[in-house]
Parts: C-alpha cells; structure tokens; sequence
C-alpha cells in the first residue's frame, strides 16, 4: 500500500508515516485527517513513498481533504526553513500558517464567498413592505445600494434576515471565484518626487523581478509612504501582488485609506481582530491573486500569494514583528526570505532603523536609502529636556510642561501625552504598614484600575477586585503609587477641566471598532488633549499636534536589556515625530530627573542615526547582536529545582560539543517567576551563526532525553528581542 509522510501539528519533532488505500490524486502540501494516539488530527502531506522499512503496520490516513497542494512550493520552502531556524517543529510551524477554518479541515470547495443581491420582486419592493421587520428593511436597504458578502451578513447580524427574504424570493446569492485582479490606472494622481525619493522609488523600481534588500531610512514625515506608493505602481502594473507588513492592527485602516485613495484595484487587510471567516476569505483572496495589495500584520506574511512582486516592512524596527510565544518568527527577518524565494524586492522602512538593520546596510547586504528631510516645509520638531530635579510638580508635571500645554490648549492646537504604563497605579501600598498589592502567582506588583475597580497582574492577567483593607495589617488606607494613562487622564481633567481628553491605550481598545472610533475622534479635533501608551508612537498621523510630552523617561534608561536604549531611542524619536505634521511647528518635552545621560544627549543633539552608529560600536565592544548570533532557551516550572537542575545538564552538554559558542546561565530573568511557575534561562552566543544552529540541533534531542524534561515547560526563542 501507499505510503505518505504528515506533519502533524505536535511539539515532536518528527515526521509521521501513514499508509493510504489509493494514492491517486494525492499531493504533497494536501491536508489530510488521520488518527494520532486516541484523537483525529490534520497535517500535511510532506512526502510521498517514504523509503522505510516499517516493523509494525502503519494507521491509515482517514480522509485527504485537498485535491490540491494548500501550500505551494514556495510557501513550503519558506516554512521548513522557518522551522529549521528557529527549531520549531514543522507540523506546527505549517498549521499556524493557516487560518483557523482550514486548520479545523474546512473543506476549501464549498467555501467559494457567496453574495446576496436583490432579485427582480426585490428590486420592486419598497420600504412598507419590510415595516413590521426592521431587520429585513435594513438588510434590504443596504443590498439596495449594492450586493453584499455572505460573510458581510453574518457580521451585520443579518443572516436571519437573509433567509427570510430568500424565502419570500426577494434575494439571490451568486456564488463568487476570485481571479487575479486587473490593473485599473491610478486614481490620483502621484506627487511629484523630491530628489531623495525620486532616486529611491528609482531604485526599488529597477530592482523589479530580482531579490534585492532595501533600508529605507527617512525622518518622520519625510514621505517614505510615498515611496511605497510609486514603487508598488509598476509592479501593480505588471499583474503583480504587493504585501505591506504593518506593526499594530491601528495602523491597518489609516494605511489602507491611504492606498485606497491611489489605486483603484483590490485590496484586504489582515490583522488579529478578523472574525476566522473573514480571515479565510482574505486567505482565498491572495491565493486567487484577487487581493492586489494586501496590508497586514505579521502573519499576513504567510498568505498565500498567486504572484507576489514586492514586500514592504513599515517600521521595520518594531519588535511587534517578532512573535513572542510558541513559534517565535520574526516577520521581518522570514519576509526577507520569502523575497528571496520570490526573486523579488524588499524594502524594510523606518525613521529609526534596527540596529541589525543599520548594520546590514552599513555592510552592504542592504542597500541605504535615505529620506534625510522632511517632505513638507516642517521642520522635525526640538526637543527639550525638563530638569524635574527639585522642582515643585503638580500631578508629576512641572510648571514649565503645564505652562507649555495651556500656550498650545489656547492656540486652539493639540497636546499629546505620553506615558508607557496604563491603568490607574502600578500597585497600591498601605499607608500604615508598606504593604503591597503583589500578585499571588508572579513577582509583580497588581495594577490598579479605577475605572474598572480591579487590581489586575499585566504578566498573568489575575484580576481581583480592589480591596478594602490591606492584606496584613488591616488598614483602609491603600493608596496609589506611581502613575498610569488613567490617572493621567483624570488629573489633566483638574487641570484643564474644559478641555475635551481622549486616552488610548490598551485597557480602551481592545472591543472591535474601538481604536478606530478613538482615532477618529482625534484626528477630528473633537479631543485637544491625548493621552496614551506607546501606541500613540506608532506611524499616526495627527496634522493638529503641536507638542507631545514624554511624562516620564527616566524607567526607561536604566534597564538590565541591552536592547533598551536602542528601543528608548526609537521611541523618543518616533514620539517626537507626531508633532508638527501639520501646519503649525512642534515641539517636544521630556521630563526627566536625569538630563546629563548621554543617551538622552546623544539622541537630542546628534539624531538617531548618530546615536545608532555610536550604539552599533558599543555592541561591537561588548560583543553582543548584531555582531553576535544568539538564542535563549527558557524553560519554567511549578518546582523551583527542576530548571536549573535541566538547564546545568545543558549547559554541560553545550560547553562539550560546541566550545566556540559562549553561554550565559543558568539564570533567571527579571521577573522570576510568572503565573506561578519559576522561570530560568540559558543564553547563547556565538560569532558565527553555524556554530549556534549545529549546537541547537544536537541540543535538542539531548534536552528531550533528559528525565527532568516531563516536569518544566521550555521554549526556543532564535535572535530573541526580549529578554524576559
Ligand atoms: P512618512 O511615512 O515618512 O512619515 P508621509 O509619507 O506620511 O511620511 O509624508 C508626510 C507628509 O508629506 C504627507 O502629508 C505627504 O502627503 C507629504 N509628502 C510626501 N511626499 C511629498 C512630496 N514629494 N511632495 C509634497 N508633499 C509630500
Ligand atoms: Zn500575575
Ligand atoms: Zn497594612
């Protein structure tokens, strides 16, 4: 009998043999459903007639969903390298690059998208014939105006509704197949190029059809989306797909407004908060070659396209692109493989590039572009330091900030706070004894909410309500200590208490809809006051802005990361980059108790490409990425003995087979323990990647075998980007 090999979605990491009554028809990258121990599972058909001698019978495979491959060659070429590279097993790895729908073995035939339109009677009736049915009227309202996706019913809650007047022959559906989209000319018309961008849209367009490595790096404003636009024209032209990486799903509907404006041709976005239908229709829409240019977030990267031209990673610095669980990817870094793959450009742009990034165009593997200027007449906003040593603070904001935000308030412009910590507290302390909200299962503190009236752990997410009396002694006086969003927001409402205030962060959109509605209230000017997380820093546009205040940087410059400065320096950049987009000049204000520190001086003074080629040298001297290849490997556990006991055993193994790579561990990582399991680590570094990837490889096996293994949980973090 035939015989297929399968990659199951299993943390083992080998490849599984079943035997199949009739092999006709089946093809390597198929899903097929076959048994595993007591459950059904679905994988993919990896081989065909593997060369074993098998001792026992083989289980036979229960049912071959795809008559065609689900992943093509490409896409299966680009995921067993991922899979080898960060040493994540390739079933898993496969099935995490496909939408949940198909992953539960939805069949791909009958998922063609059907729309609903009005039929002939349809087009006749009128609004009095739906008026004891409001759901029937708005449904027929709006099919109307024009026909609507079975998936776009369901969504507005309609579908009841479409049965009914399906029933009563008003409505038709017509089921949809994609094709590839076809070029329309552009809708406006492009802006004429400054020479900074002519020469990079120039160079991006040469580039067409050949895997070639761009670092775009302009100042914020600078009009690096411009050249994106011009550089996806030709490649639009030519019948080609584009796919642009995006950090934060927030960015997704002011980007696509964006291209919406200039090219008339199909295009979806994907991001986290799409019900799993849309996601499998978005799915289908690549693969059909219908989607002319699709805008994501990181797992758009693994779509699978009909013919992709052209990928763009905005803000190519963002550590959102890193996967922080499970199969730790870096979007970036497997986009640039999958451009090679392709044979087509890729162009990674940013105000603030990644140290690695900077490195790799410094080298020559990626070729520079630089945006040096702002693409308007503003000038990149001053930024000035606010000595808070010794100086009178009301609600933790010095007289020269408040003064500066009421100048602006009354100017009619907008303000824009910043502070990287939400809620109302980050612990709640007793007044009589010291006493603090620290959560049961993490060595961390509970964040207090006011809103909510909750303590909540960020790290593990316990979430009680707020007490009454302190946990040791008794006493009713818990007060806050130190300063989220929140209270931000309540107290700038004593200050200004006229003044309409808008927070965003994560605590006010996570409901669907929510961060759109909260940006469009300020892009309207309905807010003058905004507060918010790093969120705010990302890529948005407010033209209104005229001074953004960085209430607090002083956590941020002493931190145990490596990478903190660098990320410090990114986001005091890109922050100050939200002012002065407009009309009105900006300007920027950092509060902190510490104005000498060279970095702060370094990034004010010289810039961020200056501070980047200073920080670049101090890796080098202190021989840390990107001058060295590194890996974590962490591992946690309820008993405390357990991880350093497997990780010593590591360690020894590590320090035999591969002296050339230098370890660190074990140890462990700040916060100690999480969700009541303790948490250690063993850091590698090696100069050449091969050392590190050959000592991975003959690790793992070693690390299974251990008997300790059954009692921890472990993880493979590959050039990890945190880390806690
Ligand atoms: P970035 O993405 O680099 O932050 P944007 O693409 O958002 O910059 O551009 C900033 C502003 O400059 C936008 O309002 C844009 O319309 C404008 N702009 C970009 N390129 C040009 C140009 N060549 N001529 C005039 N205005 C431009
Ligand atoms: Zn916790
Ligand atoms: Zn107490």
């Amino acid at each position: 009998m035939p015989v297929i090999r399968v990659a199951l979605p299993v943390p083992l990491r080998y490849h599984f043999d079943y035997q199949l009554d009739n092999s006709e028809g089946i093809c390597i990258g198929a899903r097929v459903r076959v048994p595993f121990g007591k459950r059904e599972l679905i994988g993919i058909v990896w081989q065909l007639e593997p060369k074993d001698q098998y001792t026992a019978e083989l289980k036979s495979v229960l049912e071959v969903i795809d008559r065609e491959p689900i992943f093509s060659e490409e896409l299966r070429d680009l995921l067993s390298f991922a899979a080898d590279y960060y040493h994540h097993p390739l079933g898993d790895v496969l099935v995490s690059a496909l939408p949940t729908l198909l992953r539960e073995g939805r069949s791909l035939s009958d998922e063609k998208q059907r729309r609903a339109e009005l039929t002939q009677a349809g087009l006749q009736a009128t609004a009095v014939d739906f008026k004891r049915s409001p759901k029937q009227l708005e449904l027929w309202q709006l099919l109307a105006n024009i026909s609507q996706t079975q998936t776009q019913i369901a969504t507005a809650g309609l579908m009841n509704a479409a049965r009914q007047l399906e029933q009563k022959q008003l409505l038709t559906w017509k089921s949809e197949s994609y094709q590839p989209f076809s070029y329309q000319p552009e809708r406006q018309r492009a802006l004429p190029l400054n020479p900074a961008q002519a020469l990079a849209v120039t160079a991006i367009t040469q580039a067409q059809g050949q895997f070639q490595r761009f670092l775009l790096e302009g100042v914020t404003g600078s009009g690096k989306t411009e050249v994106y636009l011009q550089a996806i024209a030709p490649v639009l032209a030519s019948g080609q797909q584009v796919l642009v990486l995006v950090p934060e799903i927030g960015l997704t509907p002011q980007t696509l407004a964006r291209f919406e404006k200039r090219f008339d041709v199909p295009m979806q976005v994907w991001h986290s908060n799409m019900t799993d239908h849309e996601r499998l229709t978005a799915w289908q829409r690549s693969k059909s070659g219908d989607a002319a240019i699709t805008i994501g977030t990181r797992s758009a990267l693994f779509l699978p396209f009909y013919r992709l031209g052209l990928l763009i990673i905005d803000e190519e610095h963002d550590s959102s692109l890193k996967q922080q669980e499970g199969f730790r990817y870096h979007a970036r870094d497997l986009a640039i493989k999958r451009a090679s793959l392709l044979n087509c450009p890729i162009v990674l742009g940013t105000a603030t590039p990644s140290l690695e990034s900077f490195h790799n165009a410094l080298q020559q593997k990626f070729i520079h572009l630089q945006l040096p200027e702002r693409a308007t007449s503003q000038q990149v906003p001053a930024i000035e330091l606010i000595d808070l040593k010794q100086q009178v603070l009301q609600h933790g904001l010095a007289t020269r900030t408040i003064d500066s935000i009421r100048k602006c308030l009354n100017r009619g412009q907008q303000v824009m706070l910043f502070l990287n910590r939400r809620g109302f507290a980050p612990a709640l302390i007793c007044h009589e004894c010291g006493w603090l909200t620290d959560c049961p299962h993490c060595s961390a503190f509970m964040t207090f909410h006011k809103q909510s009236r909750m303590l909540v752990c960020h790290h593990c997410t316990t979430t009680r309500i707020v007490p009454h009396q302190c946990g040791h002694c008794g006493s009713t006086q818990l007060v806050p200590v130190g300063k989220g969003t929140e209270q931000l927001e309540e107290q700038l409402s004593t200050l200004f208490p006229q003044v309409p205030i808008t927070r965003l962060d994560r605590d006010n959109t996570r409901r669907k809809g929510a961060l759109e509605q909260l940006l469009a209230t300020i892009a309207g000017g309905d807010s003058q006051l905004i507060v918010g997380t790093q969120m705010l820093a990302k890529g948005h546009h407010f033209p209104n802005v005229s001074l953004v205040v960085v209430v607090d940087v002083d956590g941020a410059l002493y931190s145990s990361d490596f990478r903190a400065s660098e990320h410090l320096a990114q986001l005091l950049t890109q922050v100050a980059g939200r002012a002065g987009r407009g009309d009105v000049a900006g300007k920027v204000l950092l509060q902190t108790h510490y104005p000498g520190h060279p970095l702060l001086q370094d990034v004010i003074q010289n810039g961020y490409h200056a501070f980047a080629r200073s920080a670049l040298l101090e890796r080098q001297q202190t021989q840390l990425p990107p001058f060295m290849h590194m890996a974590i490997l962490h591992a946690q556990s309820e008993d405390p003995q357990v991880c350093p006991l497997w990780l010593g055993q590591l360690q020894q193994f590590s320090r035999d087979y591969a002296p050339k790579v230098q370890l660190l561990g074990p140890i462990q990582p700040p916060l100690e323990r999480k969700a009541g399991k303790y948490r250690w680590q063993l850091q590698f570094f090696a100069a050449d990647r091969r050392d590190l990837h050959q000592l991975l490889q003959a690790l793992l096996p070693f690390a299974l075998s251990l008997p300790e293994q059954r009692r921890l949980k472990w993880q493979i973090d590959v050039d990890p980007q945190d880390l806690n």
